[in-house]
């Protein structure tokens, strides 16, 4: 069968998504009725969302849910806040994220959310307002059995209480805490919850490096993006004993070979909403930031930024995916073929998810766990996806990446099967 095609040179997300998949469905000999299932999401949801801004004009936002998978469970992703937000970035973050909780054995599948807008421009008031009517849109979608949202780039805690809140309206007013993950402790959020992410980025980075023979303590690092993965992830890779030697955000990086003192520029972060005017080192962009010589580096901000323009330019021995989709796939055999080792985002940024699951249980028992409850059950649930990932890269002598997919996408293939012809 297979008229759908490996794509060679691709850009899209979802191109990029695809492309993997297919590698992954041939070394998994993945029969024709699946590939056709997973290779195309469940449910795409749109909604024209009209607001009315502070300035009294009234402008029509494009919202979207897709849901890719629910063959293991509820599906399960964030909700985007970003001007670049189209159909297929949500498409592929989505398929992403069925993929992703299949790689770490959580009982769920895959969507991703999203609305073209441009939250750092936007009123706390309408930022609301946009999210409150969001909710409305998409309240058949969402439910704690159904579909459950979380934080993604431009959305935050605050975010997530205004879709509980409304929520709790559109249903008799009970408090449905469990609908949405990534919520702040006061409604129902989880303790560890913020830097699960960051956390998981830097426990599967420690495991690589000392299956690589590297000890942290000699590593450089650099952290593209700066926001809730690269913070965290930066500022535990510094206390493991790496020297984070440049991070960057939306407005462009710094670089001092001395290391950039991390307490620093969080609150630096936190007092001034970015990290532009902050001064400790040199001036660079986020394209030179890439190509730095370190030894591991941390794209933790937007999809595509690794590609086959600059892929041969990169120097680190290790990159550590905290973004989704950071690499696009025409660059995978570029770096593969320099050796350098990817941890690929369905595993290194899945930390996140890990946690929000955790968060769900919490909220479905109402028995809360300490940090540290949340934190060793998240470590050990992490280690075991690396191990496995890791094992079946040796089995079959392939990258992280192709295991990583292999993993995921057999653990979600068995599912359907066990769902039966009717599927639906
Ligand atoms: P965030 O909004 O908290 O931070 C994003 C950061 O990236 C900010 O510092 C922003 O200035 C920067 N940025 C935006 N556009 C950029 C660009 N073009 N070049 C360089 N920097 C840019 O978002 P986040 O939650 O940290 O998410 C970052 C990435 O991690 C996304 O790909 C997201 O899907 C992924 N992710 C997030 C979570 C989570 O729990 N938040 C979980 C898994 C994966």
């Amino acid at each position: 069968m297979q008229e759908l095609k490996v794509q060679e040179t691709v850009a899209n997300p979802y191109e990029s998504m695809l492309a993997r998949f297919w590698q992954a469905a041939d070394i998994l000999n993945l029969n024709d009725r699946a590939r056709r299932i997973l290779s195309v999401p469940e449910r795409i949801f749109i909604a024209y969302i009209p607001i009315v801004m502070d300035d009294g004009r009234t402008e029509v936002f494009e919202g979207y849910r897709v849901v890719h998978s629910r063959a293991l469970g509820p599906s399960k992703g964030g909700i985007r806040y970003a001007p670049q937000v189209d159909l297929d970035e949500v498409k592929a973050l989505a398929a992403w994220m069925t993929w992703k909780c299949g790689v770490v054995s959580l009982p769920y599948g895959g969507a991703k959310g999203g609305i073209k807008c441009e939250p750092y421009n936007m009123s706390a008031a309408e930022l609301e307002r946009l999210t409150r009517a969001y909710t409305v849109a998409m309240a058949e979608v969402f439910g704690p059995d159904t579909d459950i949202p979380a934080p993604d780039m431009g959305t935050n805690p605050q975010v997530m209480a205004w879709i509980v809140d409304e929520y709790q309206k559109l249903n008799g007013k009970k408090f449905i805490p469990a609908v949405v993950t990534g919520k702040p402790l006061e409604m129902g959020g989880s303790l560890g919850r913020v830097a699960a992410t960051g956390r998981g980025v830097m426990h599967t980075g420690l495991l690589t490096l000392s299956k690589m023979g590297l000890k942290p303590s000699d590593c450089t690092v650099a952290v593209q993006g700066f926001g809730n993965v690269g913070s965290y992830a930066a500022e535990l890779l510094s206390h493991k004993g790496l020297k984070v030697v440049a991070i960057s955000d939306r407005f462009g990086g710094l670089y001092n070979e001395k290391g950039i003192r991390m307490g620093d520029a969080i609150k630096y972060v936190k007092e001034h909403g970015s990290l532009e005017g902050y001064k400790d080192g040199d001036k660079i962009t986020n394209e030179e930031l890439l190509t730095l010589n370190v030894d591991v580096l941390v794209p933790a901000a937007v999809e595509n930024v690794i590609t086959a323009a600059n892929a041969a330019n990169i120097k680190a021995k290790l990159i550590i995916e905290g973004a989704n989709g950071p690499t696009a796939a025409e660059a995978d055999a570029i770096l593969e073929d320099k050796g350098i080792v990817v941890v690929p985002d369905i595993l290194a940024n899945a930390g996140g998810v890990i946690v929000s699951y955790f968060e769900w249980v919490q909220n479905r028992r109402g028995h809360y766990y300490t940090e540290e409850e949340v934190n060793s059950r998240a470590d050990n649930q992490i280690e075991r996806a690396f191990m496995e990932v890791y094992d079946t890269a040796q089995i079959h002598k392939i990258s992280l990446r192709k295991a990583a997919y292999v993993v995921g996408i057999r653990r979600v293939a068995t599912a359907l099967q066990l769902h039966g012809k009717y599927y639906s």
